[in-house]
Parts: C-alpha cells; structure tokens; sequence
C-alpha cells in the first residue's frame, strides 16, 4: 500500500495555531509550505494570517516600548515639579 496521503492541506486550528511561529519565522521551510498552501487556499485563514502579519509588522515598526514608559515618567516629573510650582500664592 503505497499512498502517500495527499494531506498537504492543515486544519484551520492547526493553521491558526501555527500562526504565530510561522510569523515569528521558526516554522522549517516544510512547514511554512504547507502553511502557506491552507492560506492560500482558505479564505478565512488567509484573512486570519494577513490580519495576524499586519499586526505584527506594526509591532515590530514601533520604537523600542522603552522609550515611551521613559517618557510618561519624564512628563509626569515635570507634571508634579510644575503643579507645585505654579501651585495658588503665586
Ligand atoms: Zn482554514
């Protein structure tokens, strides 16, 4: 008996579950192949992963999140320095 299932096709769990790893690159190329072939394929899973991949993009695009906690504290210093500054008697 000699079929090799033609089973190239995932599920749809399998496909969203592997989403992330395929995003994040550490699928093997075998792998991402096959994701891609359900993607292609499906449309709501198609949707899911360029849904999934934008997200992602915009993510990484973003600056260091260091920078905008810096910030805030930054500002809220000067908030506190300037209310007792400008506080009433001036
Ligand atoms: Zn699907």
């Amino acid at each position: 008996m000699e079929s090799k299932p033609k089973s190239q096709d995932l599920s749809c769990q399998k496909f969203r579950q592997m989403a992330s790893e395929y995003l994040e690159g550490t699928l093997g190329p075998r792998v991402s192949w096959k994701f891609n072939y359900h993607g292609e394929r499906c449309k709501g899973c198609g949707a899911f992963a360029a849904t999934l991949q934008a997200t992602i993009s915009v993510l990484r695009s973003l600056p260091s999140l260091e920078a905008p906690e810096e910030l805030k504290r930054r500002i809220r210093e000067e908030y506190l320095r300037g209310s007792s500054d400008v506080g009433p008697g001036v």
